[in-house]
């Protein structure tokens, strides 16, 4: 007999509306998770003059209410400690705002990464692009293929990295477009896309979407970007059993963040999480040093001891690297996890 399932989910077309109703006030925030008596977390609310509050509501339904140290909520919250201006702290900590053609980031000798979009679904306390002039390098046909032009002559190029902002905050019909022109340039191979909104409104993952990846010639890689194992959920499962299904590689990158994630058991319970749902561990980086977002910083010294311990609480495959990006190197670069060789 055939069970009858009621989802009392959104459906899956309806990401648009669930993104046009994010929550970005800090006040309704708190409220919604019972802690609108917490004085010290209300005075926070002015930060959201330096970066604005975006929360979608599917992803504070993960959240556990009355609690203020909630890990989803930490990477959400607008703080005090966002005006901290420390030093080695800068507004561009990557060096990447002059890009030769606008919105394309050529660093690396193989892979390219296009900021398909400069909008997110989600602002993240710690974004590393949380000054980036996206103003100035807006989405659209006109400045794609300017991007496009370029990647069609340089045939050192085999990967193409959607990125942003969020790039699935680009619509189906854009992303079939794009697509479309890259599967036309014999030289790549492969498209990635690093995005935080499978996690955050897992209904972005539509039919449609889903479809497309499915008849591309390209081989596509979906890199999620979850940093702590309360964001996985039943919608996101099902959105990753769809891509699997459509023969996109799922990895999850990570960002170390001091009252998030830095504990090794916190991290072991991640790769757990994540390869429950199909997604490998790819990387966990070290926070890169933006203004506003110091007070999540994790030493190296204690990101290798949280390390060393994740070795031995998980399976091979399920550690991550630890990273961090120079600017100006040739790739990411692996921390030396100092472990003994003889
Ligand atoms: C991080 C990054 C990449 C991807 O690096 P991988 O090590 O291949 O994941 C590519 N281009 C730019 C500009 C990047 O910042």
């Amino acid at each position: 007999m055939a069970h009858i399932v009621t989802l009392n989910t959104p459906s899956r077309e309806d990401w648009l509306s669930q993104l046009a109703d994010v929550i970005t006030s800090p006040d309704e925030l708190l409220r919604l998770l019972d802690l609108e008596t917490h004085e010290n977390l209300l005075a926070g609310r002015e930060a959201k003059r330096l970066f604005p509050l975006r929360v979608p509501r599917a992803f504070v339904a993960r959240m556990e209410k009355g609690n203020p140290d909630d890990p989803l909520l930490k990477q959400t919250l607008t703080v005090q400690d966002e005006f901290v201006t420390a030093p080695g702290f800068s507004t561009d900590p990557l060096e990447e705002q002059n890009s030769v053609v606008p919105g394309l980031l050529h660093k690396y000798l193989n892979r390219a990464l296009l900021l398909v979009k400069g909008g997110c679904a989600v602002n993240c306390r710690y974004c590393f692009r949380r000054h980036f002039p996206y103003a100035e390098n807006q989405g659209n046909k006109r400045n794609w293929q300017v991007a496009l032009d370029y990647i069609a002559a340089h045939p050192e190029l085999d990967e193409i990295i959607f990125s942003g902002g969020d790039p699935l905050m680009a619509k189906d019909h854009e992303l079939d477009w794009l697509i479309t022109q890259l599967e036309g340039i014999p030289h790549i191979k492969r498209l990635r896309i690093h995005s935080r909104l499978p996690i955050v409104i897992p209904a972005r993952i539509t039919d449609e979407l889903a479809a497309r990846f499915e008849r591309s010639s390209l081989q596509i890689l979906l890199v999620n970007h979850i940093n702590h194992a309360n964001e996985v959920d039943q919608d996101f499962r099902m959105a990753m059993a769809r891509l699997r299904k459509a023969g996109v590689t799922l990895l999850n990158q990570s960002v170390l963040l001091r009252g998030v994630n830095d504990n090794a058991r916190v991290l072991a319970n991640l790769s757990n999480a994540l390869f429950d749902a199909g997604v490998m561990p790819y990387y966990i980086h070290v926070l890169d040093k933006v203004q506003g977002a110091a007070h999540f910083m994790v030493s190296d010294e204690e990101a290798r001891t949280i390390m060393r311990e994740l070795l031995t609480l998980v399976s091979g495959y399920m550690v991550p690297k630890l990273a961090r990006e120079i600017g100006g190197e040739p790739s990411k670069t692996p921390l030396d996890l100092q472990l003994r060789q003889s």
